[in-house]
């Protein structure tokens, strides 16, 4: 069903009188994009006249990317949402005033739990959420709505190197270290992670090290590489056992790390001893040298690190392999020392503090664990209830997506910053699933494609427009402050979430939407947890203190935690687990219906799903509609020219996209970006199987044919 367009309207404040140019408005805020979030900024008194300068924050040290360079026009797109819309009888949506908008919302959530109870609505909310929302989101979840089926697009993020560090060091922050150590490092191994696209601005400080780069692909990133190591997909697991292999034979092991800093070595070292460099040849494509020289470069620098990124965790078997690549880590003595470590690269703008303070399904504040009756005692007593007030563990998100408007599963469903129509895996299937629902309500500032299916849309402000906090990949606490005011009849999501909760008969006490305050709830939430942010308070933000966390609220004022690990790792025993791991074929292989595998990625111009720099005219200029990338030779298999439309289909469907033949390709692999929205869904190919323990679909490999689109000119 083709979707109405949506009624546009100017956004900013035109009604505005002109500024005084000697007093144009300034703020010192973050990038609203990825995890690394830039320092900048900003400059203007009218959504269409700001202007972004980088600042010479530690991440960024005065470079942006052209992401952040471009973020500013978000905030006058030409569609941005202003106005409360209300789908009519017709199907059309219409604009609302905010009582209509929310009386319906209201209304509809109690008709649903009155006739399938309270799970029978649920929440979807984003790892691009402040702090402050992701935490009150889940409040709102569990008190007012009573549900347990809350999630969010975090899962298909990072949530397998979550499970892997929490498991290996019994703490999950991406990096325990400040990115700036990075610039003392001999070597690093990027497992997976394509920063010279995702986050060019972290390139400065691996500008000393050797790179050594793992991915299918010849990306940005490996090309600027000592080594590249181009695994078939879904073969990243062999090859860590493989480079652990290698230094275990080769004498390259940090014996004297492994026994007094771990536990676990032995049954590791027995599943990796299977994987010899021949045999893993064989299978990754990685020739054998150069398996061994991955081993000594890590092995002979001074100071090293392992990162991983989505390339080795968005796999059915995500936790594993992850915890390959920490495995290998460990052995080499590398975490928790000073200049060398193991680190996760984060992914979306607050993907770190999203995932701590209760959107998650199995979790509360604090990164406090949801089925822990000291924790639901904890945060029941900071809300105010009791604990059997709160419910238990809830669905993963894909899970909670794919059970939507089915028997047993939720007929309600509000969204939050997140447009699971492009982002999530099988999204044709997803797309029949929000059909289905009875109720489907999104708060977004632009019409996302999620948005277009919506029953109500409400319009939430957007960074520049608001306050708040996020936390970037290293564990690191920033504030985001408002330049503008937002467009009239925009609220913030706190708003929305406390004027529900009070329509649904919560005590309006209970529920404040000042960011400051919502933040001192977080705080006292957190306290005591695994993430406390107890002793971090906006007054010491603005004063320009650097926090992470944990930071408990300590007589004398706690400094953060720049470094975890150095003394101790934080099982009970202060050692870190090693853990048996073994390889383990993807959910799907090739045969001859489906000759290829696929994998889907990021582009240096675009974020996620796109519904924002799709927006931003220089965006799409540099890449402007969805591609493939394939060998010549495969092209020529396949049929299929340089610049024609081609059909990339697997069991589950097929996208549409135009042919870029490029020679360092896989003979075996094809690669889709991720960011585009109707038949350019790479989802729509994509495997849903799931990691057993993170949640995570499988996004980085499925089988797929490739043809050329029929009718389509070469
Ligand atoms: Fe920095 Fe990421 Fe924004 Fe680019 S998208 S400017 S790397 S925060």
């Amino acid at each position: 069903m083709s979707e109405p367009p949506l009624p546009v309207r100017e956004s900013g404040t035109p009604s505005a009188p002109e500024p005084d140019p000697r007093s144009v408005p300034e703020s010192d805020t973050h990038c609203p994009y990825c995890a690394l979030q830039c320092g900048t900024r900003l400059r203007g008194a009218r959504a269409a006249e700001v202007t972004v300068r980088p600042a010479d924050f530690p991440v960024n040290r005065g470079r942006l990317c052209q992401k952040g360079w471009t973020a500013p026009q978000v905030l006058s797109a030409a569609d941005r949402l202003t106005r409360p819309l209300v789908r009519r009888p017709d199907g059309r949506l219409a604009e609302a005033s905010w009582d209509v908008a929310l009386d319906r919302v209201a209304e509809g959530l109690r008709g649903i739990r009155d006739r399938h109870g309270p799970d029978g609505v649920a929440v979807f909310g984003g790892g691009g959420l402040t702090n402050e929302k992701a935490y009150l989101l889940g409040k709102f979840a569990r008190l007012a709505l009573g549900t347990s089926q809350i999630d969010y697009n975090g899962r298909f993020c990072m949530s397998s190197a979550a499970a892997a560090g929490n498991a290996a060091f019994g703490l999950d922050r991406g990096l325990p270290f400040p990115v700036t150590d990075l610039g003392e490092a001999q070597t690093v191994l990027l497992a997976g992670a394509n920063v010279a696209e995702t986050m060019p601005p972290l390139m400065q400080h691996l500008d000393q090290a050797e790179l050594i780069v793992m991915d299918p692909r010849r990306t940005a990133t490996a090309r600027r590489a000592a080594l590249h190591l181009q695994p078939a997909p879904g073969t990243d697991l062999a090859l860590a056992l493989g480079l652990l292999h290698i230094a275990a034979v080769d004498g390259l092991l940090d014996r004297d790390y492994i026994r007094t800093r771990t536990r676990g070595f032995d049954d590791a070292l027995r599943r990796a001893m299977a994987w010899w460099p021949e045999r893993v040849e064989a299978l990754t494509g990685v020739p054998a040298s150069d398996q061994r020289r991955a081993v000594r470069m890590l092995a002979g620098a001074r100071n090293a690190y392992v990162l991983t990124g989505r390339g080795v965790e968005q796999h059915s078997t995500g936790t594993d392999t992850v915890a390959g690549f920490v495995n290998l880590a460990l052995a080499l003595g590398l975490p928790g020392r000073t200049g060398s470590g193991y680190g996760c690269l984060t992914g979306q703008g607050n993907g770190q503090g999203g995932r701590e303070h209760g959107q998650k399904a199995d979790q509360l504040p604090g990164y406090r664990s949801i089925t822990d009756p000291a924790a639901r005692a904890h945060v029941a007593g900071v809300w105010g209830v009791t604990p059997d007030r709160l419910p238990g563990p809830g669905r993963s998100a894909y899970e909670l997506l794919d059970a939507l408007g089915g028997e047993h599963g939720p007929r309600g469903l509000l969204v939050f910053g997140s447009n699971p129509v492009v982002s999530a895996p099988r999204s044709a299937h997803l797309t029949d699933r929000l059909a289905a629902l009875d109720l489907l309500v999104v708060a977004d500032f632009v019409p996302s494609e999620t948005a277009r299916m919506a029953d109500v849309v409400l319009p939430v402000t957007q960074w520049a427009e608001e306050e708040g906090t996020l936390t970037n990949l290293e564990g690191r606490v920033l504030r985001r402050r408002a330049l503008l005011s937002p467009p009239p009849q925009v609220r913030s999501d706190l708003e929305v979430l406390r004027d529900l909760a009070v329509r649904l008969g919560e005590p309006a006490g209970r529920w404040s939407a000042d960011p400051r305050e919502v933040f001192d709830e977080l705080r006292a939430a957190s306290r005591g947890g695994r993430a406390d942010y107890s002793g971090i308070s906006y007054r010491r933000l603005d004063a320009r203190e650097s926090l992470h966390w944990p930071c408990p609220d300590a007589p004398g004022r706690h400094p953060g935690t720049p470094r975890l690990f150095l003394d101790r790792f934080a099982h009970p025993d202060g050692r870190a687990r090693f853990t048996a791991v073994d390889h383990q074929g993807p959910a799907e292989d090739i045969g001859p219906a489906y000759p290829l595998y696929a994998t889907t990625g990021r582009v240096l111009a675009h974020y996620q799903s796109g519904a924002q720099t799709r927006r931003v005219a220089e965006l799409t200029g540099a890449v402007p509609e969805p591609f493939v990338e394939v060998h010549p030779d495969t092209a020529v298999r396949s049929g299929v020219v340089d610049g024609s439309l081609a059909r990339i289909s697997s069991a589950r469907g097929s996208m549409t996209a135009r042919v870029r033949v490029d020679p360092t390709m896989r003979l075996d692999t094809v690669f889709a970006p991720f960011h585009f929205p109707g038949d350019g869904r790479a989802n729509l190919f994509t495997h849903p199987a799931l990691d057993p323990r993170s949640g995570m679909p499988e996004f980085k490999v499925c089988a797929v044919r490739l043809e050329p689109l029929p009718g389509a000119t070469p």
